[in-house]
């Protein structure tokens, strides 16, 4: 077996990692450098990535890309929000999101595919044979389209992803947890800039995301931002050095405010100096840990309130969670781990380098694949619910939401109406009962030869493969004729987003069932309508089959359904459907018995355009 790495590819910083043996390990390069920043920089030497990228980062902010994966699946309307954070030029193409970096423009995965490339060629470097195979890490509240297109990224690097695996199953691997069969797992993970925290449940370990919360704009560049405040301000006051004059000192300060904030992690004070320009002397400052804690204690308590809530989504107290990950470079900071320790009422797991554990957990996962470690599966779900359209515009659902993966589902459709020569595959996403109200992730025709409407059996198969990616086939039973395609929307979720859908199917649920139900009683109606049209214009021909009194409570009965239909009640609906199938039942058996089965024959299949 070929040997698979794990790849942690993250927003700031992205690391590749090994099995040695049995320990999961990092790579590092010639320097001993074991993080990659995830930045790419246009430079007159061309595309630089990681290191040499980063310092470009200040001096010329506006071609040098950083944080590319928030950007990852996404349509440029999905990011209007995030664009006032980043100097670097974005358009759309297609649906993708153009990254505009020197003459060039760039897709989010050709971006994050340098990135793996430099992670590639570092391991294949220390291996000396060629990396062909990677687990690639994502974050659990990633849809569809977010993962495709980290798939895609590693196939633009030349990689083979044989699993998309979400952060903090990763992490929860990196501590071995699988190995304890079952239990509740909550994973904090605060890095840079941003904020995550997932609730794992354990079962034949087996992992299941419960629930996931955040905040995608917090993190250690918010601590830094505190002190680098109080230390403008005061080189304003005493020195009277003003940064508006000299740009280039923010920058300064924010190396050493962030230079502080680590070392008072482990230092109870630190003393710091800033030179200041044009012989402004030297700015100097002792901060204590209490002092600098008074100052992000805020920020720490943002944490908290999205931490409760992914508890009480997924149905949990705090005492419920058997064991507790630290995930992410700011959970270093020693008042952040007071805070979660006293929230769950438990030490959390740090004893693995919070940067690290992620990367590490990845290789663990690839070990499992390669047939290093056996005995486990590694399972998700799916954040919302997937279907396609049927008549009138409603969604019919193959697989709900919150349904582990891999899984698939199959339901056979009919036609609407005769001769029908092709049926639409409308697929969706969310929980809404219309199809305006979800989200259309793809669409496809599948051509049938024509038959008198309700006779084709379509037979539709919704298959979601273990990294999430879905793919749908539709088959003609009869002719064997079939059509698929795999589900790669062009425009990707934030994770707010999953939440407002569901939200929101809960607000209209009321309201969304009564059209629903009018809608279907509708279709029905209609097909009732068009079989008991054609039976009478049948039975004329036959004489025979039926009395002229007979006729006429049918056409009654059919004049009160078409009357029926232009209210809102779908009661009055059925009701009028019952009197109708009443009337025409009898002839109905008789021209059974004529062999017309089709005509009068009541719909169970929903019905697709
Ligand atoms: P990550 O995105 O997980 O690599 O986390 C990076 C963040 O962790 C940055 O904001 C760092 O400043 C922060 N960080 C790294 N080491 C420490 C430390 N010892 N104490 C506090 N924050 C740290």
């Amino acid at each position: 077996m070929a040997r698979i790495v794990g790849i942690d590819l993250g927003t700031t910083n992205s690391l590749i990692a090994y099995m040695d043996g049995k320990v999961p390990t990092i790579i590092a390069d010639a320097d001993g450098h074991r993080l990659v920043p995830s930045i790419v920089a246009y430079t007159p030497k061309g595309l630089q990535v990681g290191d040499t990228a980063k310092e470009q980062l200040t001096r010329h902010p506006e071609r040098t890309v950083y944080s590319v994966k928030r950007f990852m699946g996404k349509g440029l309307s999905d990011v209007q929000d995030e664009l006032q954070y980043f100097p670097y030029r974005l358009t759309e193409q297609a649906g993708v999101i153009q990254i505009h970096i020197g003459n060039k423009a760039l897709t989010p995965p050709e971006i994050s595919a340098m990135i793996l490339k430099e992670l590639k060629s570092r391991a294949e470097r220390f291996f000396g044979e060629e990396i062909r195979k990677a687990v690639i890490t994502v974050p659990a509240y990633f849809n569809d389209s977010q993962r495709q297109a980290t798939k895609d990224a590693g196939k633009i690097a030349g990689l083979d992803v044989m699993r998309i695996v979400n952060e903090p199953t990763a992490a929860a691997l990196a501590y071995g947890l699988q190995k304890r069969k079952q239990g509740l797992i909550a994973v904090y993970d605060l890095g840079g800039g941003t904020f995550d925290i997932s609730i794992l449940k354990l079962k034949g370990g087996i992992f299941e995301v419960l629930a996931t919360n955040g905040n995608t704009h917090l993190g250690g560049d918010d601590f830094d931002r505190r002190l680098m405040e109080v230390m403008l301000e005061e080189i304003k006051t005493t020195h009277g050095t003003h940064i508006k004059k000299h740009p280039e000192l923010a920058q300064e300060v924010r190396v050493r405010a962030e230079q502080a904030k680590c070392r008072l992690s482990s230092e109870k004070e630190v003393s710091v100096e800033v030179p200041l320009p044009e012989d402004g002397g030297t700015y100097r400052r002792v901060f204590s840990r209490e002092a600098f804690e008074a100052m992000v204690t805020d920020l720490i308590e943002k944490t908290l309130s999205p931490t409760r809530k992914a508890l009480v989504d997924a149905g949990l107290s705090a005492a419920d969670v058997d064991e507790v990950v630290l995930v992410g470079g700011s959970t270093r900071m020693p008042l952040i781990r007071q805070r979660v320790e006293a929230l769950f009422g438990k030490p959390p797991h740090c004893e693995l380098n919070p940067d690290e554990v992620v990367a590490l957990g990845a290789a663990v996962q690839a070990s499992i694949l390669a047939g290093g470690i056996q005995d486990m599966l590694l399972l998700d779900v799916t954040p919302l619910t997937l279907g396609i359209e049927t008549m009138g515009g409603v969604m019919s659902s193959l697989v709900r939401r919150n349904t582990t993966i891999p899984t698939s589902a199959k339901e056979m459709f009919t036609t609407f109406v005769d001769g029908q020569t092709s049926v639409d595959i409308h697929i969706l996403q969310g929980e809404r009962e219309l199809v305006k109200d979800n989200r259309s992730l793809a669409r496809f025709q599948l051509k049938i030869p024509p038959l008198p409407a309700g006779v084709p059996r379509i037979e539709v198969t919704f298959m979601i493969d273990a990294n999430g990616i879905l793919s749908v086939t539709a088959r003609d039973v009869r002719t064997g004729e079939a059509q698929s395609i795999d589900v790669k929307p062009s425009y990707g979720l934030s994770d707010q987003e999953v939440e407002r859908m569901i939200h929101e199917s809960y607000i209209f649920a009321q309201q969304d069932i009564k059209e629903r139900q009018r809608i279907e009683a509708v279709n029905e109606a209609q097909s009732i309508l068009r079989a008991t049209d054609k039976a009478l214009a049948r039975v004329a021909e036959t004489q025979d089959l039926t009395t002229s009194e007979e006729q006429e409570a049918i056409r009654q009965s059919a004049a009160e359904l078409r009357q029926s239909l232009t209210g809102h009640d779908h009661r009055k609906i059925r009701q009028a459907i019952e009197a109708l199938n009443r009337a025409s039942s009898p002839l109905a058996e008789r021209l059974m018995n004529h062999s017309l089965q089709d005509a009068l024959k009541d719909k169970k299949l929903s019905q697709m355009p």
